[in-house]
């Protein structure tokens, strides 16, 4: 395009990337900022146990609000905060706000609620990454089993021997380690078992095309049956209607997240919805 439109195409085009560095600076130099200035917060989104409608546990999600942005997707600062040396840091930080939180919340019908917190690849690096973890749940009391961390897998798959031997201490502690947006990456799931994930979360794009596509939804009805033939639970991620619960249901899924199951919610209104027990009056008319 540059090319055809001549000299003041090109011009604009080396101002838009001399502007996205600089916006790119801004925000490295205000990311080192906002953890001290409290402008790093969670938010908690409901996992739901589809047989009966109850909240199993909920992700952590961090949020960033910036003073002049406002809100910042972290799929944007968590991969600045990789790039600068920060997520060491911002993990704990993360870990520790979610073992607090969850540490409080009142006991379901299911059982304790338990909280999955992301963790980066690059914590995997860490060798001392399960003594931090042993750490937080100390200090907040949270017991060890109401901990998932969720990886992607190329992170467990790509990390090595190193990678390997930090989820072993992870697993020695009593955490569970879960995999996130699964099958995204065509890891087989029989590898699964000798890095001991007890979860995986199956990807919003298969939840997305459930309903359209019967190709996609006999490969999604198999990744379940093998997975739980491996003794290996499984969450669908994306849930936005009541048809796709129906389908996830029939296909042997237990467990679901998503807007129709739950935003992301500040902790005081998740706390809200584990004392009355409900998440969404849209559910219950289903369930
Ligand atoms: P993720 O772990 O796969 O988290 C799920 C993302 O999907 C969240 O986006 C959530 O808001 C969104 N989501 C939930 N339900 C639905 C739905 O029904 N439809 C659609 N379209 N989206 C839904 P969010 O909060 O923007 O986070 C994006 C990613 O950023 C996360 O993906 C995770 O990889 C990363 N992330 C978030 N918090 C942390 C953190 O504390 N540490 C690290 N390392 N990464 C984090
Ligand atoms: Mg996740
Ligand atoms: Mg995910
Ligand atoms: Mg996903």
């Amino acid at each position: 395009l540059a090319k055809v439109s001549g000299r003041n195409c090109y011009r604009y085009f080396t101002n838009y990337l001399t502007q996205v560095a600089a916006d790119r600076l801004e925000l490295e130099h205000d990311l080192r900022l906002a953890l001290d200035r409290g402008e790093l917060v969670l938010h908690f989104q409901p996992i739901i146990d589809l047989e009966s409608g109850c909240i199993s546990g909920a992700e952590a999600l961090l949020r960033w609000h910036h003073e002049k942005r406002g809100w910042v997707s972290p799929n944007i600062f968590v991969g600045i905060a990789e790039d600068v040396g920060m997520i060491d840091q911002l993990g704990v930080y993360v870990l520790e706000r979610a073992c607090q939180e969850a540490r409080r919340w009142p006991a379901q019908i299911g059982g304790r609620p338990y909280v999955a917190v992301n963790v980066s690849p690059k914590q995997l690096h860490d060798a001392g990454f399960p003594e931090k973890v042993r750490r937080v749940l100390a200090r907040t009391g949270l017991p060890a089993s109401q901990l998932h961390l969720e990886l992607t897998e190329s992170a467990v798959m790509d990390g090595g021997a190193a990678a390997r031997a930090v989820l072993a201490g992870i697993a020695e502690l009593g955490v569970e380690v879960w995999l996130d947006d699964f099958g995204t990456g065509f890891s087989g799931l029989s590898h699964l078992r000798q890095v001991r994930v007890k979860g995986v979360k199956i990807d919003r794009s298969f939840t997305e095309d459930l309903l359209a596509d019967r190709h996609d939804l006999a490969l999604t009805h198999a990744i379940i049956a093998m997975a739980h033939s491996l003794q290996i639970e499984v969450v669908a991620e994306g849930v936005e209607s009541a048809a796709q619960i129906q389908c996830l249901r029939s296909i042997g899924c237990r467990s679901g997240q998503g807007f129709f199951l739950g935003q992301p919610m500040p902790p005081l209104n998740l706390q809200n919805s584990l004392q009355t027990g409900i998440v969404d009056q849209r559910y219950r008319l289903i369930a």
